[in-house]
């Protein structure tokens, strides 16, 4: 295992779709074990894989935030939202591509989710909660949009001058 680099919006990887998986491969499980370390080292609850510019449909989360609770890794490959809540509910969101940016964005309060797991089953399940947002958030990546994209544009041209900014000083650094 290994940690790789996460990628800092504005970038082209981060605004693309990204393609379907299909068979599990060695190469895929291994970058699941990366992005599950990537994630836990920045630390973040939830990883896609275009953030670390691998543009295939897979992504990584755990939204146990209890601390007496075990840790709960998941690896979702080629995960689809087959079903979303009327209901709304309200997250203040951040992204491991968008440091230190945070900004309330709406989104159905429950969702169910099929997708592959990295033994090749099939697998769905019903988040809500903390686990409703990040899962839809880290679709969001697969499909080529952030949650800054939910955002009025004044507010989204903000935090990607920020973003700019912060990217050419870590150029130089
Ligand atoms: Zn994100």
């Amino acid at each position: 295992m290994a940690k790789r680099p996460i990628l800092i919006h504005p970038d082209p990887r981060l605004k693309s779709e990204a393609a379907p998986v299909g068979s599990v491969s060695g190469e895929i499980k291994a970058l699941a074990a990366d992005m599950l370390e990537t994630m836990y080292d920045a630390p973040g609850i939830g990883l896609a894989a275009p953030q670390v510019g691998v543009l295939s449909r897979l992504l990584v989360m755990d939204c146990v935030k209890e601390e007496d609770q075990p840790p709960r890794p998941m690896v979702l490959v080629d995960p689809q939202i087959v079903w979303s809540s009327e209901e709304q509910s309200v997250y203040e969101e951040g992204c491991l591509s968008i440091p230190d940016q945070y900004a309330d964005v709406e989104r159905p309060a429950e969702v169910e989710v099929t997708w592959t797991s990295l033994e090749g089953g099939a697998c769905s399940e019903r988040f809500s909660g903390l686990w409703a947002t990040c899962v839809q958030h880290e679709i969001d990546h697969l499909d080529g949009r952030l949650f800054i994209d939910y955002l009025k544009p004044l507010k989204r041209q903000m935090i990607t001058r920020k973003m700019v900014k912060l990217k050419r000083e870590r150029a130089r650094a």
